[in-house]
């Protein structure tokens, strides 16, 4: 996995911070959260082409996490991508995606496949649970789990060993166990497992006790903080975080990653950002624009 930040700015862009818009590479898919206004002009300065993306993950209907969606609904429709586009977002602002997906006059080229979508599990295979949570700000918002899940995968070396190769392996994944060379070979034994992998998203909010089970064990966690601690008052009126709120959530829930965005325009210097979570959770990015991230 990896996460490209498009924008950081909250509701107000800065010379230097775009509004939100974040692509996380997930298996073979491009998923855009959140695009705020210029996120096709953001694609560009990355050097990424906007035909990458399959599906679009709304948080909620505030302009700085939607205005872009007009532009890269047709953006993508102009370059006719092969892919059904799937878009989701909380059921309640349903009336804010009907208009914004008719804000201007253009030819539909492309399927579309729209998802208004309530907490719980919005999609699950056995490769992969993506799981959405209500959080707490003054219009109905989710934050999304995304969780890779753990994997049998053979040892090369067994194999080897065992001159096991081509459609013998098959055969081992599928029944789970067969005679080779007269011997008895069971899957587990020749297998190990990989470890889980957790993305989550967290904009905009703010302390609520949907939170922890979020982000519990993410390798990565994308968390807003609007704010830092001098402003904590600000941050409880509009319900946002602060990054120290944030850090300490991180270091609570076993997170391995905390990356921060949406910053206040009034905050040039991110400096501050650095230094008030420094002592909170040291594996702590402050996220800058065009940033990448492994995950
Ligand atoms: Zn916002
Ligand atoms: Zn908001």
């Amino acid at each position: 996995m990896k996460l490209h930040i498009l924008g950081t700015a909250a509701q107000l862009p800065t010379r230097t911070r775009n509004q939100n818009a974040y692509l996380l590479e997930w298996f073979h898919e491009g998923i855009l959260f959140d695009p705020g206004e210029g996120t096709q002009r953001q694609f560009i300065l990355a050097g990424i082409s906007p035909g990458k993306v399959h599906r679009i993950f709304i948080s909620h209907f505030h302009g700085d996490h939607c205005l872009g969606l007009p532009g890269m609904m047709q953006r993508l429709s102009l370059m006719e991508v092969p892919q059904t586009v799937k878009i989701y977002f909380p059921v309640e602002g349903q009336p804010y995606f009907d208009a914004l997906s008719i804000a201007s006059k253009y030819t539909h080229r492309i399927k579309f496949e729209i998802h208004p979508l309530k907490a719980g599990i919005v999609e699950e295979t056995d490769t992969y649970r993506i799981e959405a949570f209500s959080l707490k700000h003054s219009t109905p918002v989710l934050g999304y789990r995304f969780v890779q899940k753990s994997q049998w995968r053979f040892n090369q070396t067994l194999l080897d060993a065992y001159d096991l190769d081509g459609p013998r392996v098959g055969e081992l994944e599928k029944n789970g166990v067969i005679m080779h060379h007269g011997k008895q070979l069971i899957r587990e034994k020749l297998s190990y497992q990989t470890p889980e992998k957790i993305f989550s998203y967290v904009l905009d909010t703010g302390m609520c006790e949907t939170i922890p089970p979020l982000i519990q064990d993410a390798d990565c966690v994308l968390m807003e903080a609007t704010y830092l601690h001098t402003e904590q008052a600000l941050a409880d009126e509009f319900m946002h975080m602060t990054a120290e709120q944030a850090a300490r959530y991180a270091g609570d829930n076993r997170v391995k990653k905390l990356v921060l965005t949406h910053y206040s325009e009034r905050y040039k210097d991110l400096n501050l950002y650095e230094k008030a979570v420094e002592k909170i959770f040291k594996n702590t990015h402050i996220a800058h624009d065009f940033d990448i991230v492994n995950i």
